[in-house]
């Protein structure tokens, strides 16, 4: 019998420097696939409707603009009104 353990194999293989980064790599993935979740809700919460604050209900809308740069959103179930600047472009 050879006497090499598999810790001794790993030992071998952790002076090889291609194989650190493929061990590496699984974590790495893991903090890209993590990053993309967080884009992907970023995303589609700028495409959902407005949440009210109050109550993060989605039945949070724009109801009336007073004035021109101005909106007022008003939540249907919280009563919860907030008037908010409208950025001229
Ligand atoms: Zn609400």
């Amino acid at each position: 019998m050879i006497g090499i353990s598999v810790s001794d194999i790993l030992k071998m293989l952790e002076k090889i420097p291609i194989w650190k980064t493929l061990a590496e790599t699984p974590k790495k993935i893991e903090q890209i696939e993590k990053r993309l979740l967080e884009l992907e809700k970023n995303i589609s919460s700028f495409k959902q409707k407005e949440i009210c604050p109050s109550c993060g209900s989605e039945n949070f809308r724009a109801i009336r603009s007073r004035e021109a740069n101005q909106r007022t959103y008003k939540c249907k179930d919280c009563e919860y009104k907030e008037t908010r600047s409208i950025k001229n472009t």
